[in-house]
């Protein structure tokens, strides 16, 4: 039965990027080799790392811009820690607007002041909030575009002469937004790129080596950007899907085709969502996510059919996040509109079986 893949991460690539990481798994570039037991220094996965770089920064249309990329592993919550570490010099302002935007201020308070600019923790995360002020003298401001596990994504970032650095571990490259006006962008492979064990990481140049700390190597963005992310073996495999997943994305048409793809499917779902009287959005309406949806049944009592309803018709992993319960349906970039047409048509079966 063919599966329609809600999750939220590790989650749905798109079909030909299964098909060719596992080709060359058997077989990488028909060099008789596994992709996996290659040296990450050979001329082919040189290539690879140096083409994903590129790709990744000509599809935000930073090119030649003053950025560098790195593929680095530990995730995304590893550059929670990175980024004080690096540019943390005096005072660093944050936004807390969920679970991994308040890890990220937690790691940074061991190298200075942190400010909580705002935060809708007391609302259990369901808005972004807004009209907050960025102390001037902040080292950086720290957001997270899209949260994932509360379907609250930023439609607009703040105007401010500090560097913004953003956590878009689970929205890249999945809608147009002016990357040049963000300093550092960082985003885990698994929403929305490749698979888990890489962390994309984009700094403009312009911010390294400010602080005047002696960074250990395996933390300093420079050392990685100096070694072309191979100071250490990376993470071949997951950089290899990215590779794929970038050059599948391009030929789509690149971020702007995407985007009107992931936008009709996030209309359907929330229609259906607001229309049918059995489920109630979780997430403040203005601040909805395209890529993760949350969303409640009023009556409990209907669970167990609903939630049988979904699983026969060939849904996976539409259950919420473990600290807020619900549903939520990920529409990451590979999530085709069928299967968001599937799940609308769950919920309306829903709506006349218990009427
Ligand atoms: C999943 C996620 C993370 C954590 O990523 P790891 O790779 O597990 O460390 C951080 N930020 C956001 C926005 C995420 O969605």
């Amino acid at each position: 039965m063919k599966k329609h893949n809600f999750s939220a991460g590790p989650c749905i690539l798109p079909q030909e990027v299964f098909e060719k990481s596992a080709q060359a798994v058997l077989n990488f570039n028909n060099s008789g080799l596994s992709i996996i037991e290659i040296s990450h220094r050979s001329k082919d996965f040189v290539a690879v790392m140096e083409d994903t770089r590129k790709l990744a920064l000509e599809l935000l249309g930073l090119t030649d811009k003053g950025y560098q990329v790195v593929f680095l592993q530990g995730g995304a919550s590893m550059e929670f820690l990175r980024i004080p570490y690096n540019f943390l010099k005096n005072k660093a302002a944050y936004l807390n607007t969920g679970t991994w935007a308040n890890n990220a201020m937690k790691e940074a308070k061991a190298f200075g002041e942190t400010i909580e600019v705002a935060s809708s923790k007391n609302e259990n995360y369901n808005h972004i909030p807004k009209g907050f002020e960025i102390p001037v003298d902040a080292d950086y401001f720290h957001c997270t575009s899209n949260n994932t596990i509360y379907g609250t994504q930023m439609k607009a970032f703040p105007e401010t002469k500090v560097p913004v650095i953003c956590d878009m571990s689970s929205d890249i490259f999945s809608r147009s937004l002016d990357f040049s006006k963000f300093d550092v962008i960082y985003a885990g492979a698994q929403k929305n790129m490749g698979a888990a064990g890489v962390t994309m990481v984009i700094i403009k140049e312009s911010l390294l080596n400010q602080t005047g700390r002696e960074i250990p190597n395996i933390l300093n963005y420079a050392k990685h950007i100096e070694k072309e992310s191979m100071y250490n073996t990376p993470s071949v495999f997951a950089v290899y899907t990215c590779y794929l997943t970038l050059n599948w994305l391009k030929n789509l048409g690149g971020i702007e085709a995407i985007e009107k793809v992931n936008e009709v499917k996030a209309e359907l779902l929330y229609n259906e969502i607001d229309r049918n009287p059995l489920f109630l959005g979780t997430a403040a309406t203005e601040d909805r996510s395209n890529m993760n949806a949350t969303f409640l049944l009023k009556d409990e009592t209907h669970k167990e059919l609903f939630d049988q309803m979904w699983k026969d018709a060939g849904i996976n992993g539409l259950s919420g996040h473990r600290s807020v319960g619900g549903y939520r349906a990920s529409m990451y970039n590979a999530l085709p509109l069928e299967s968001v047409e599937v799940l609308v048509n769950v919920m309306k079966e829903l709506e006349k079986a218990v009427n």
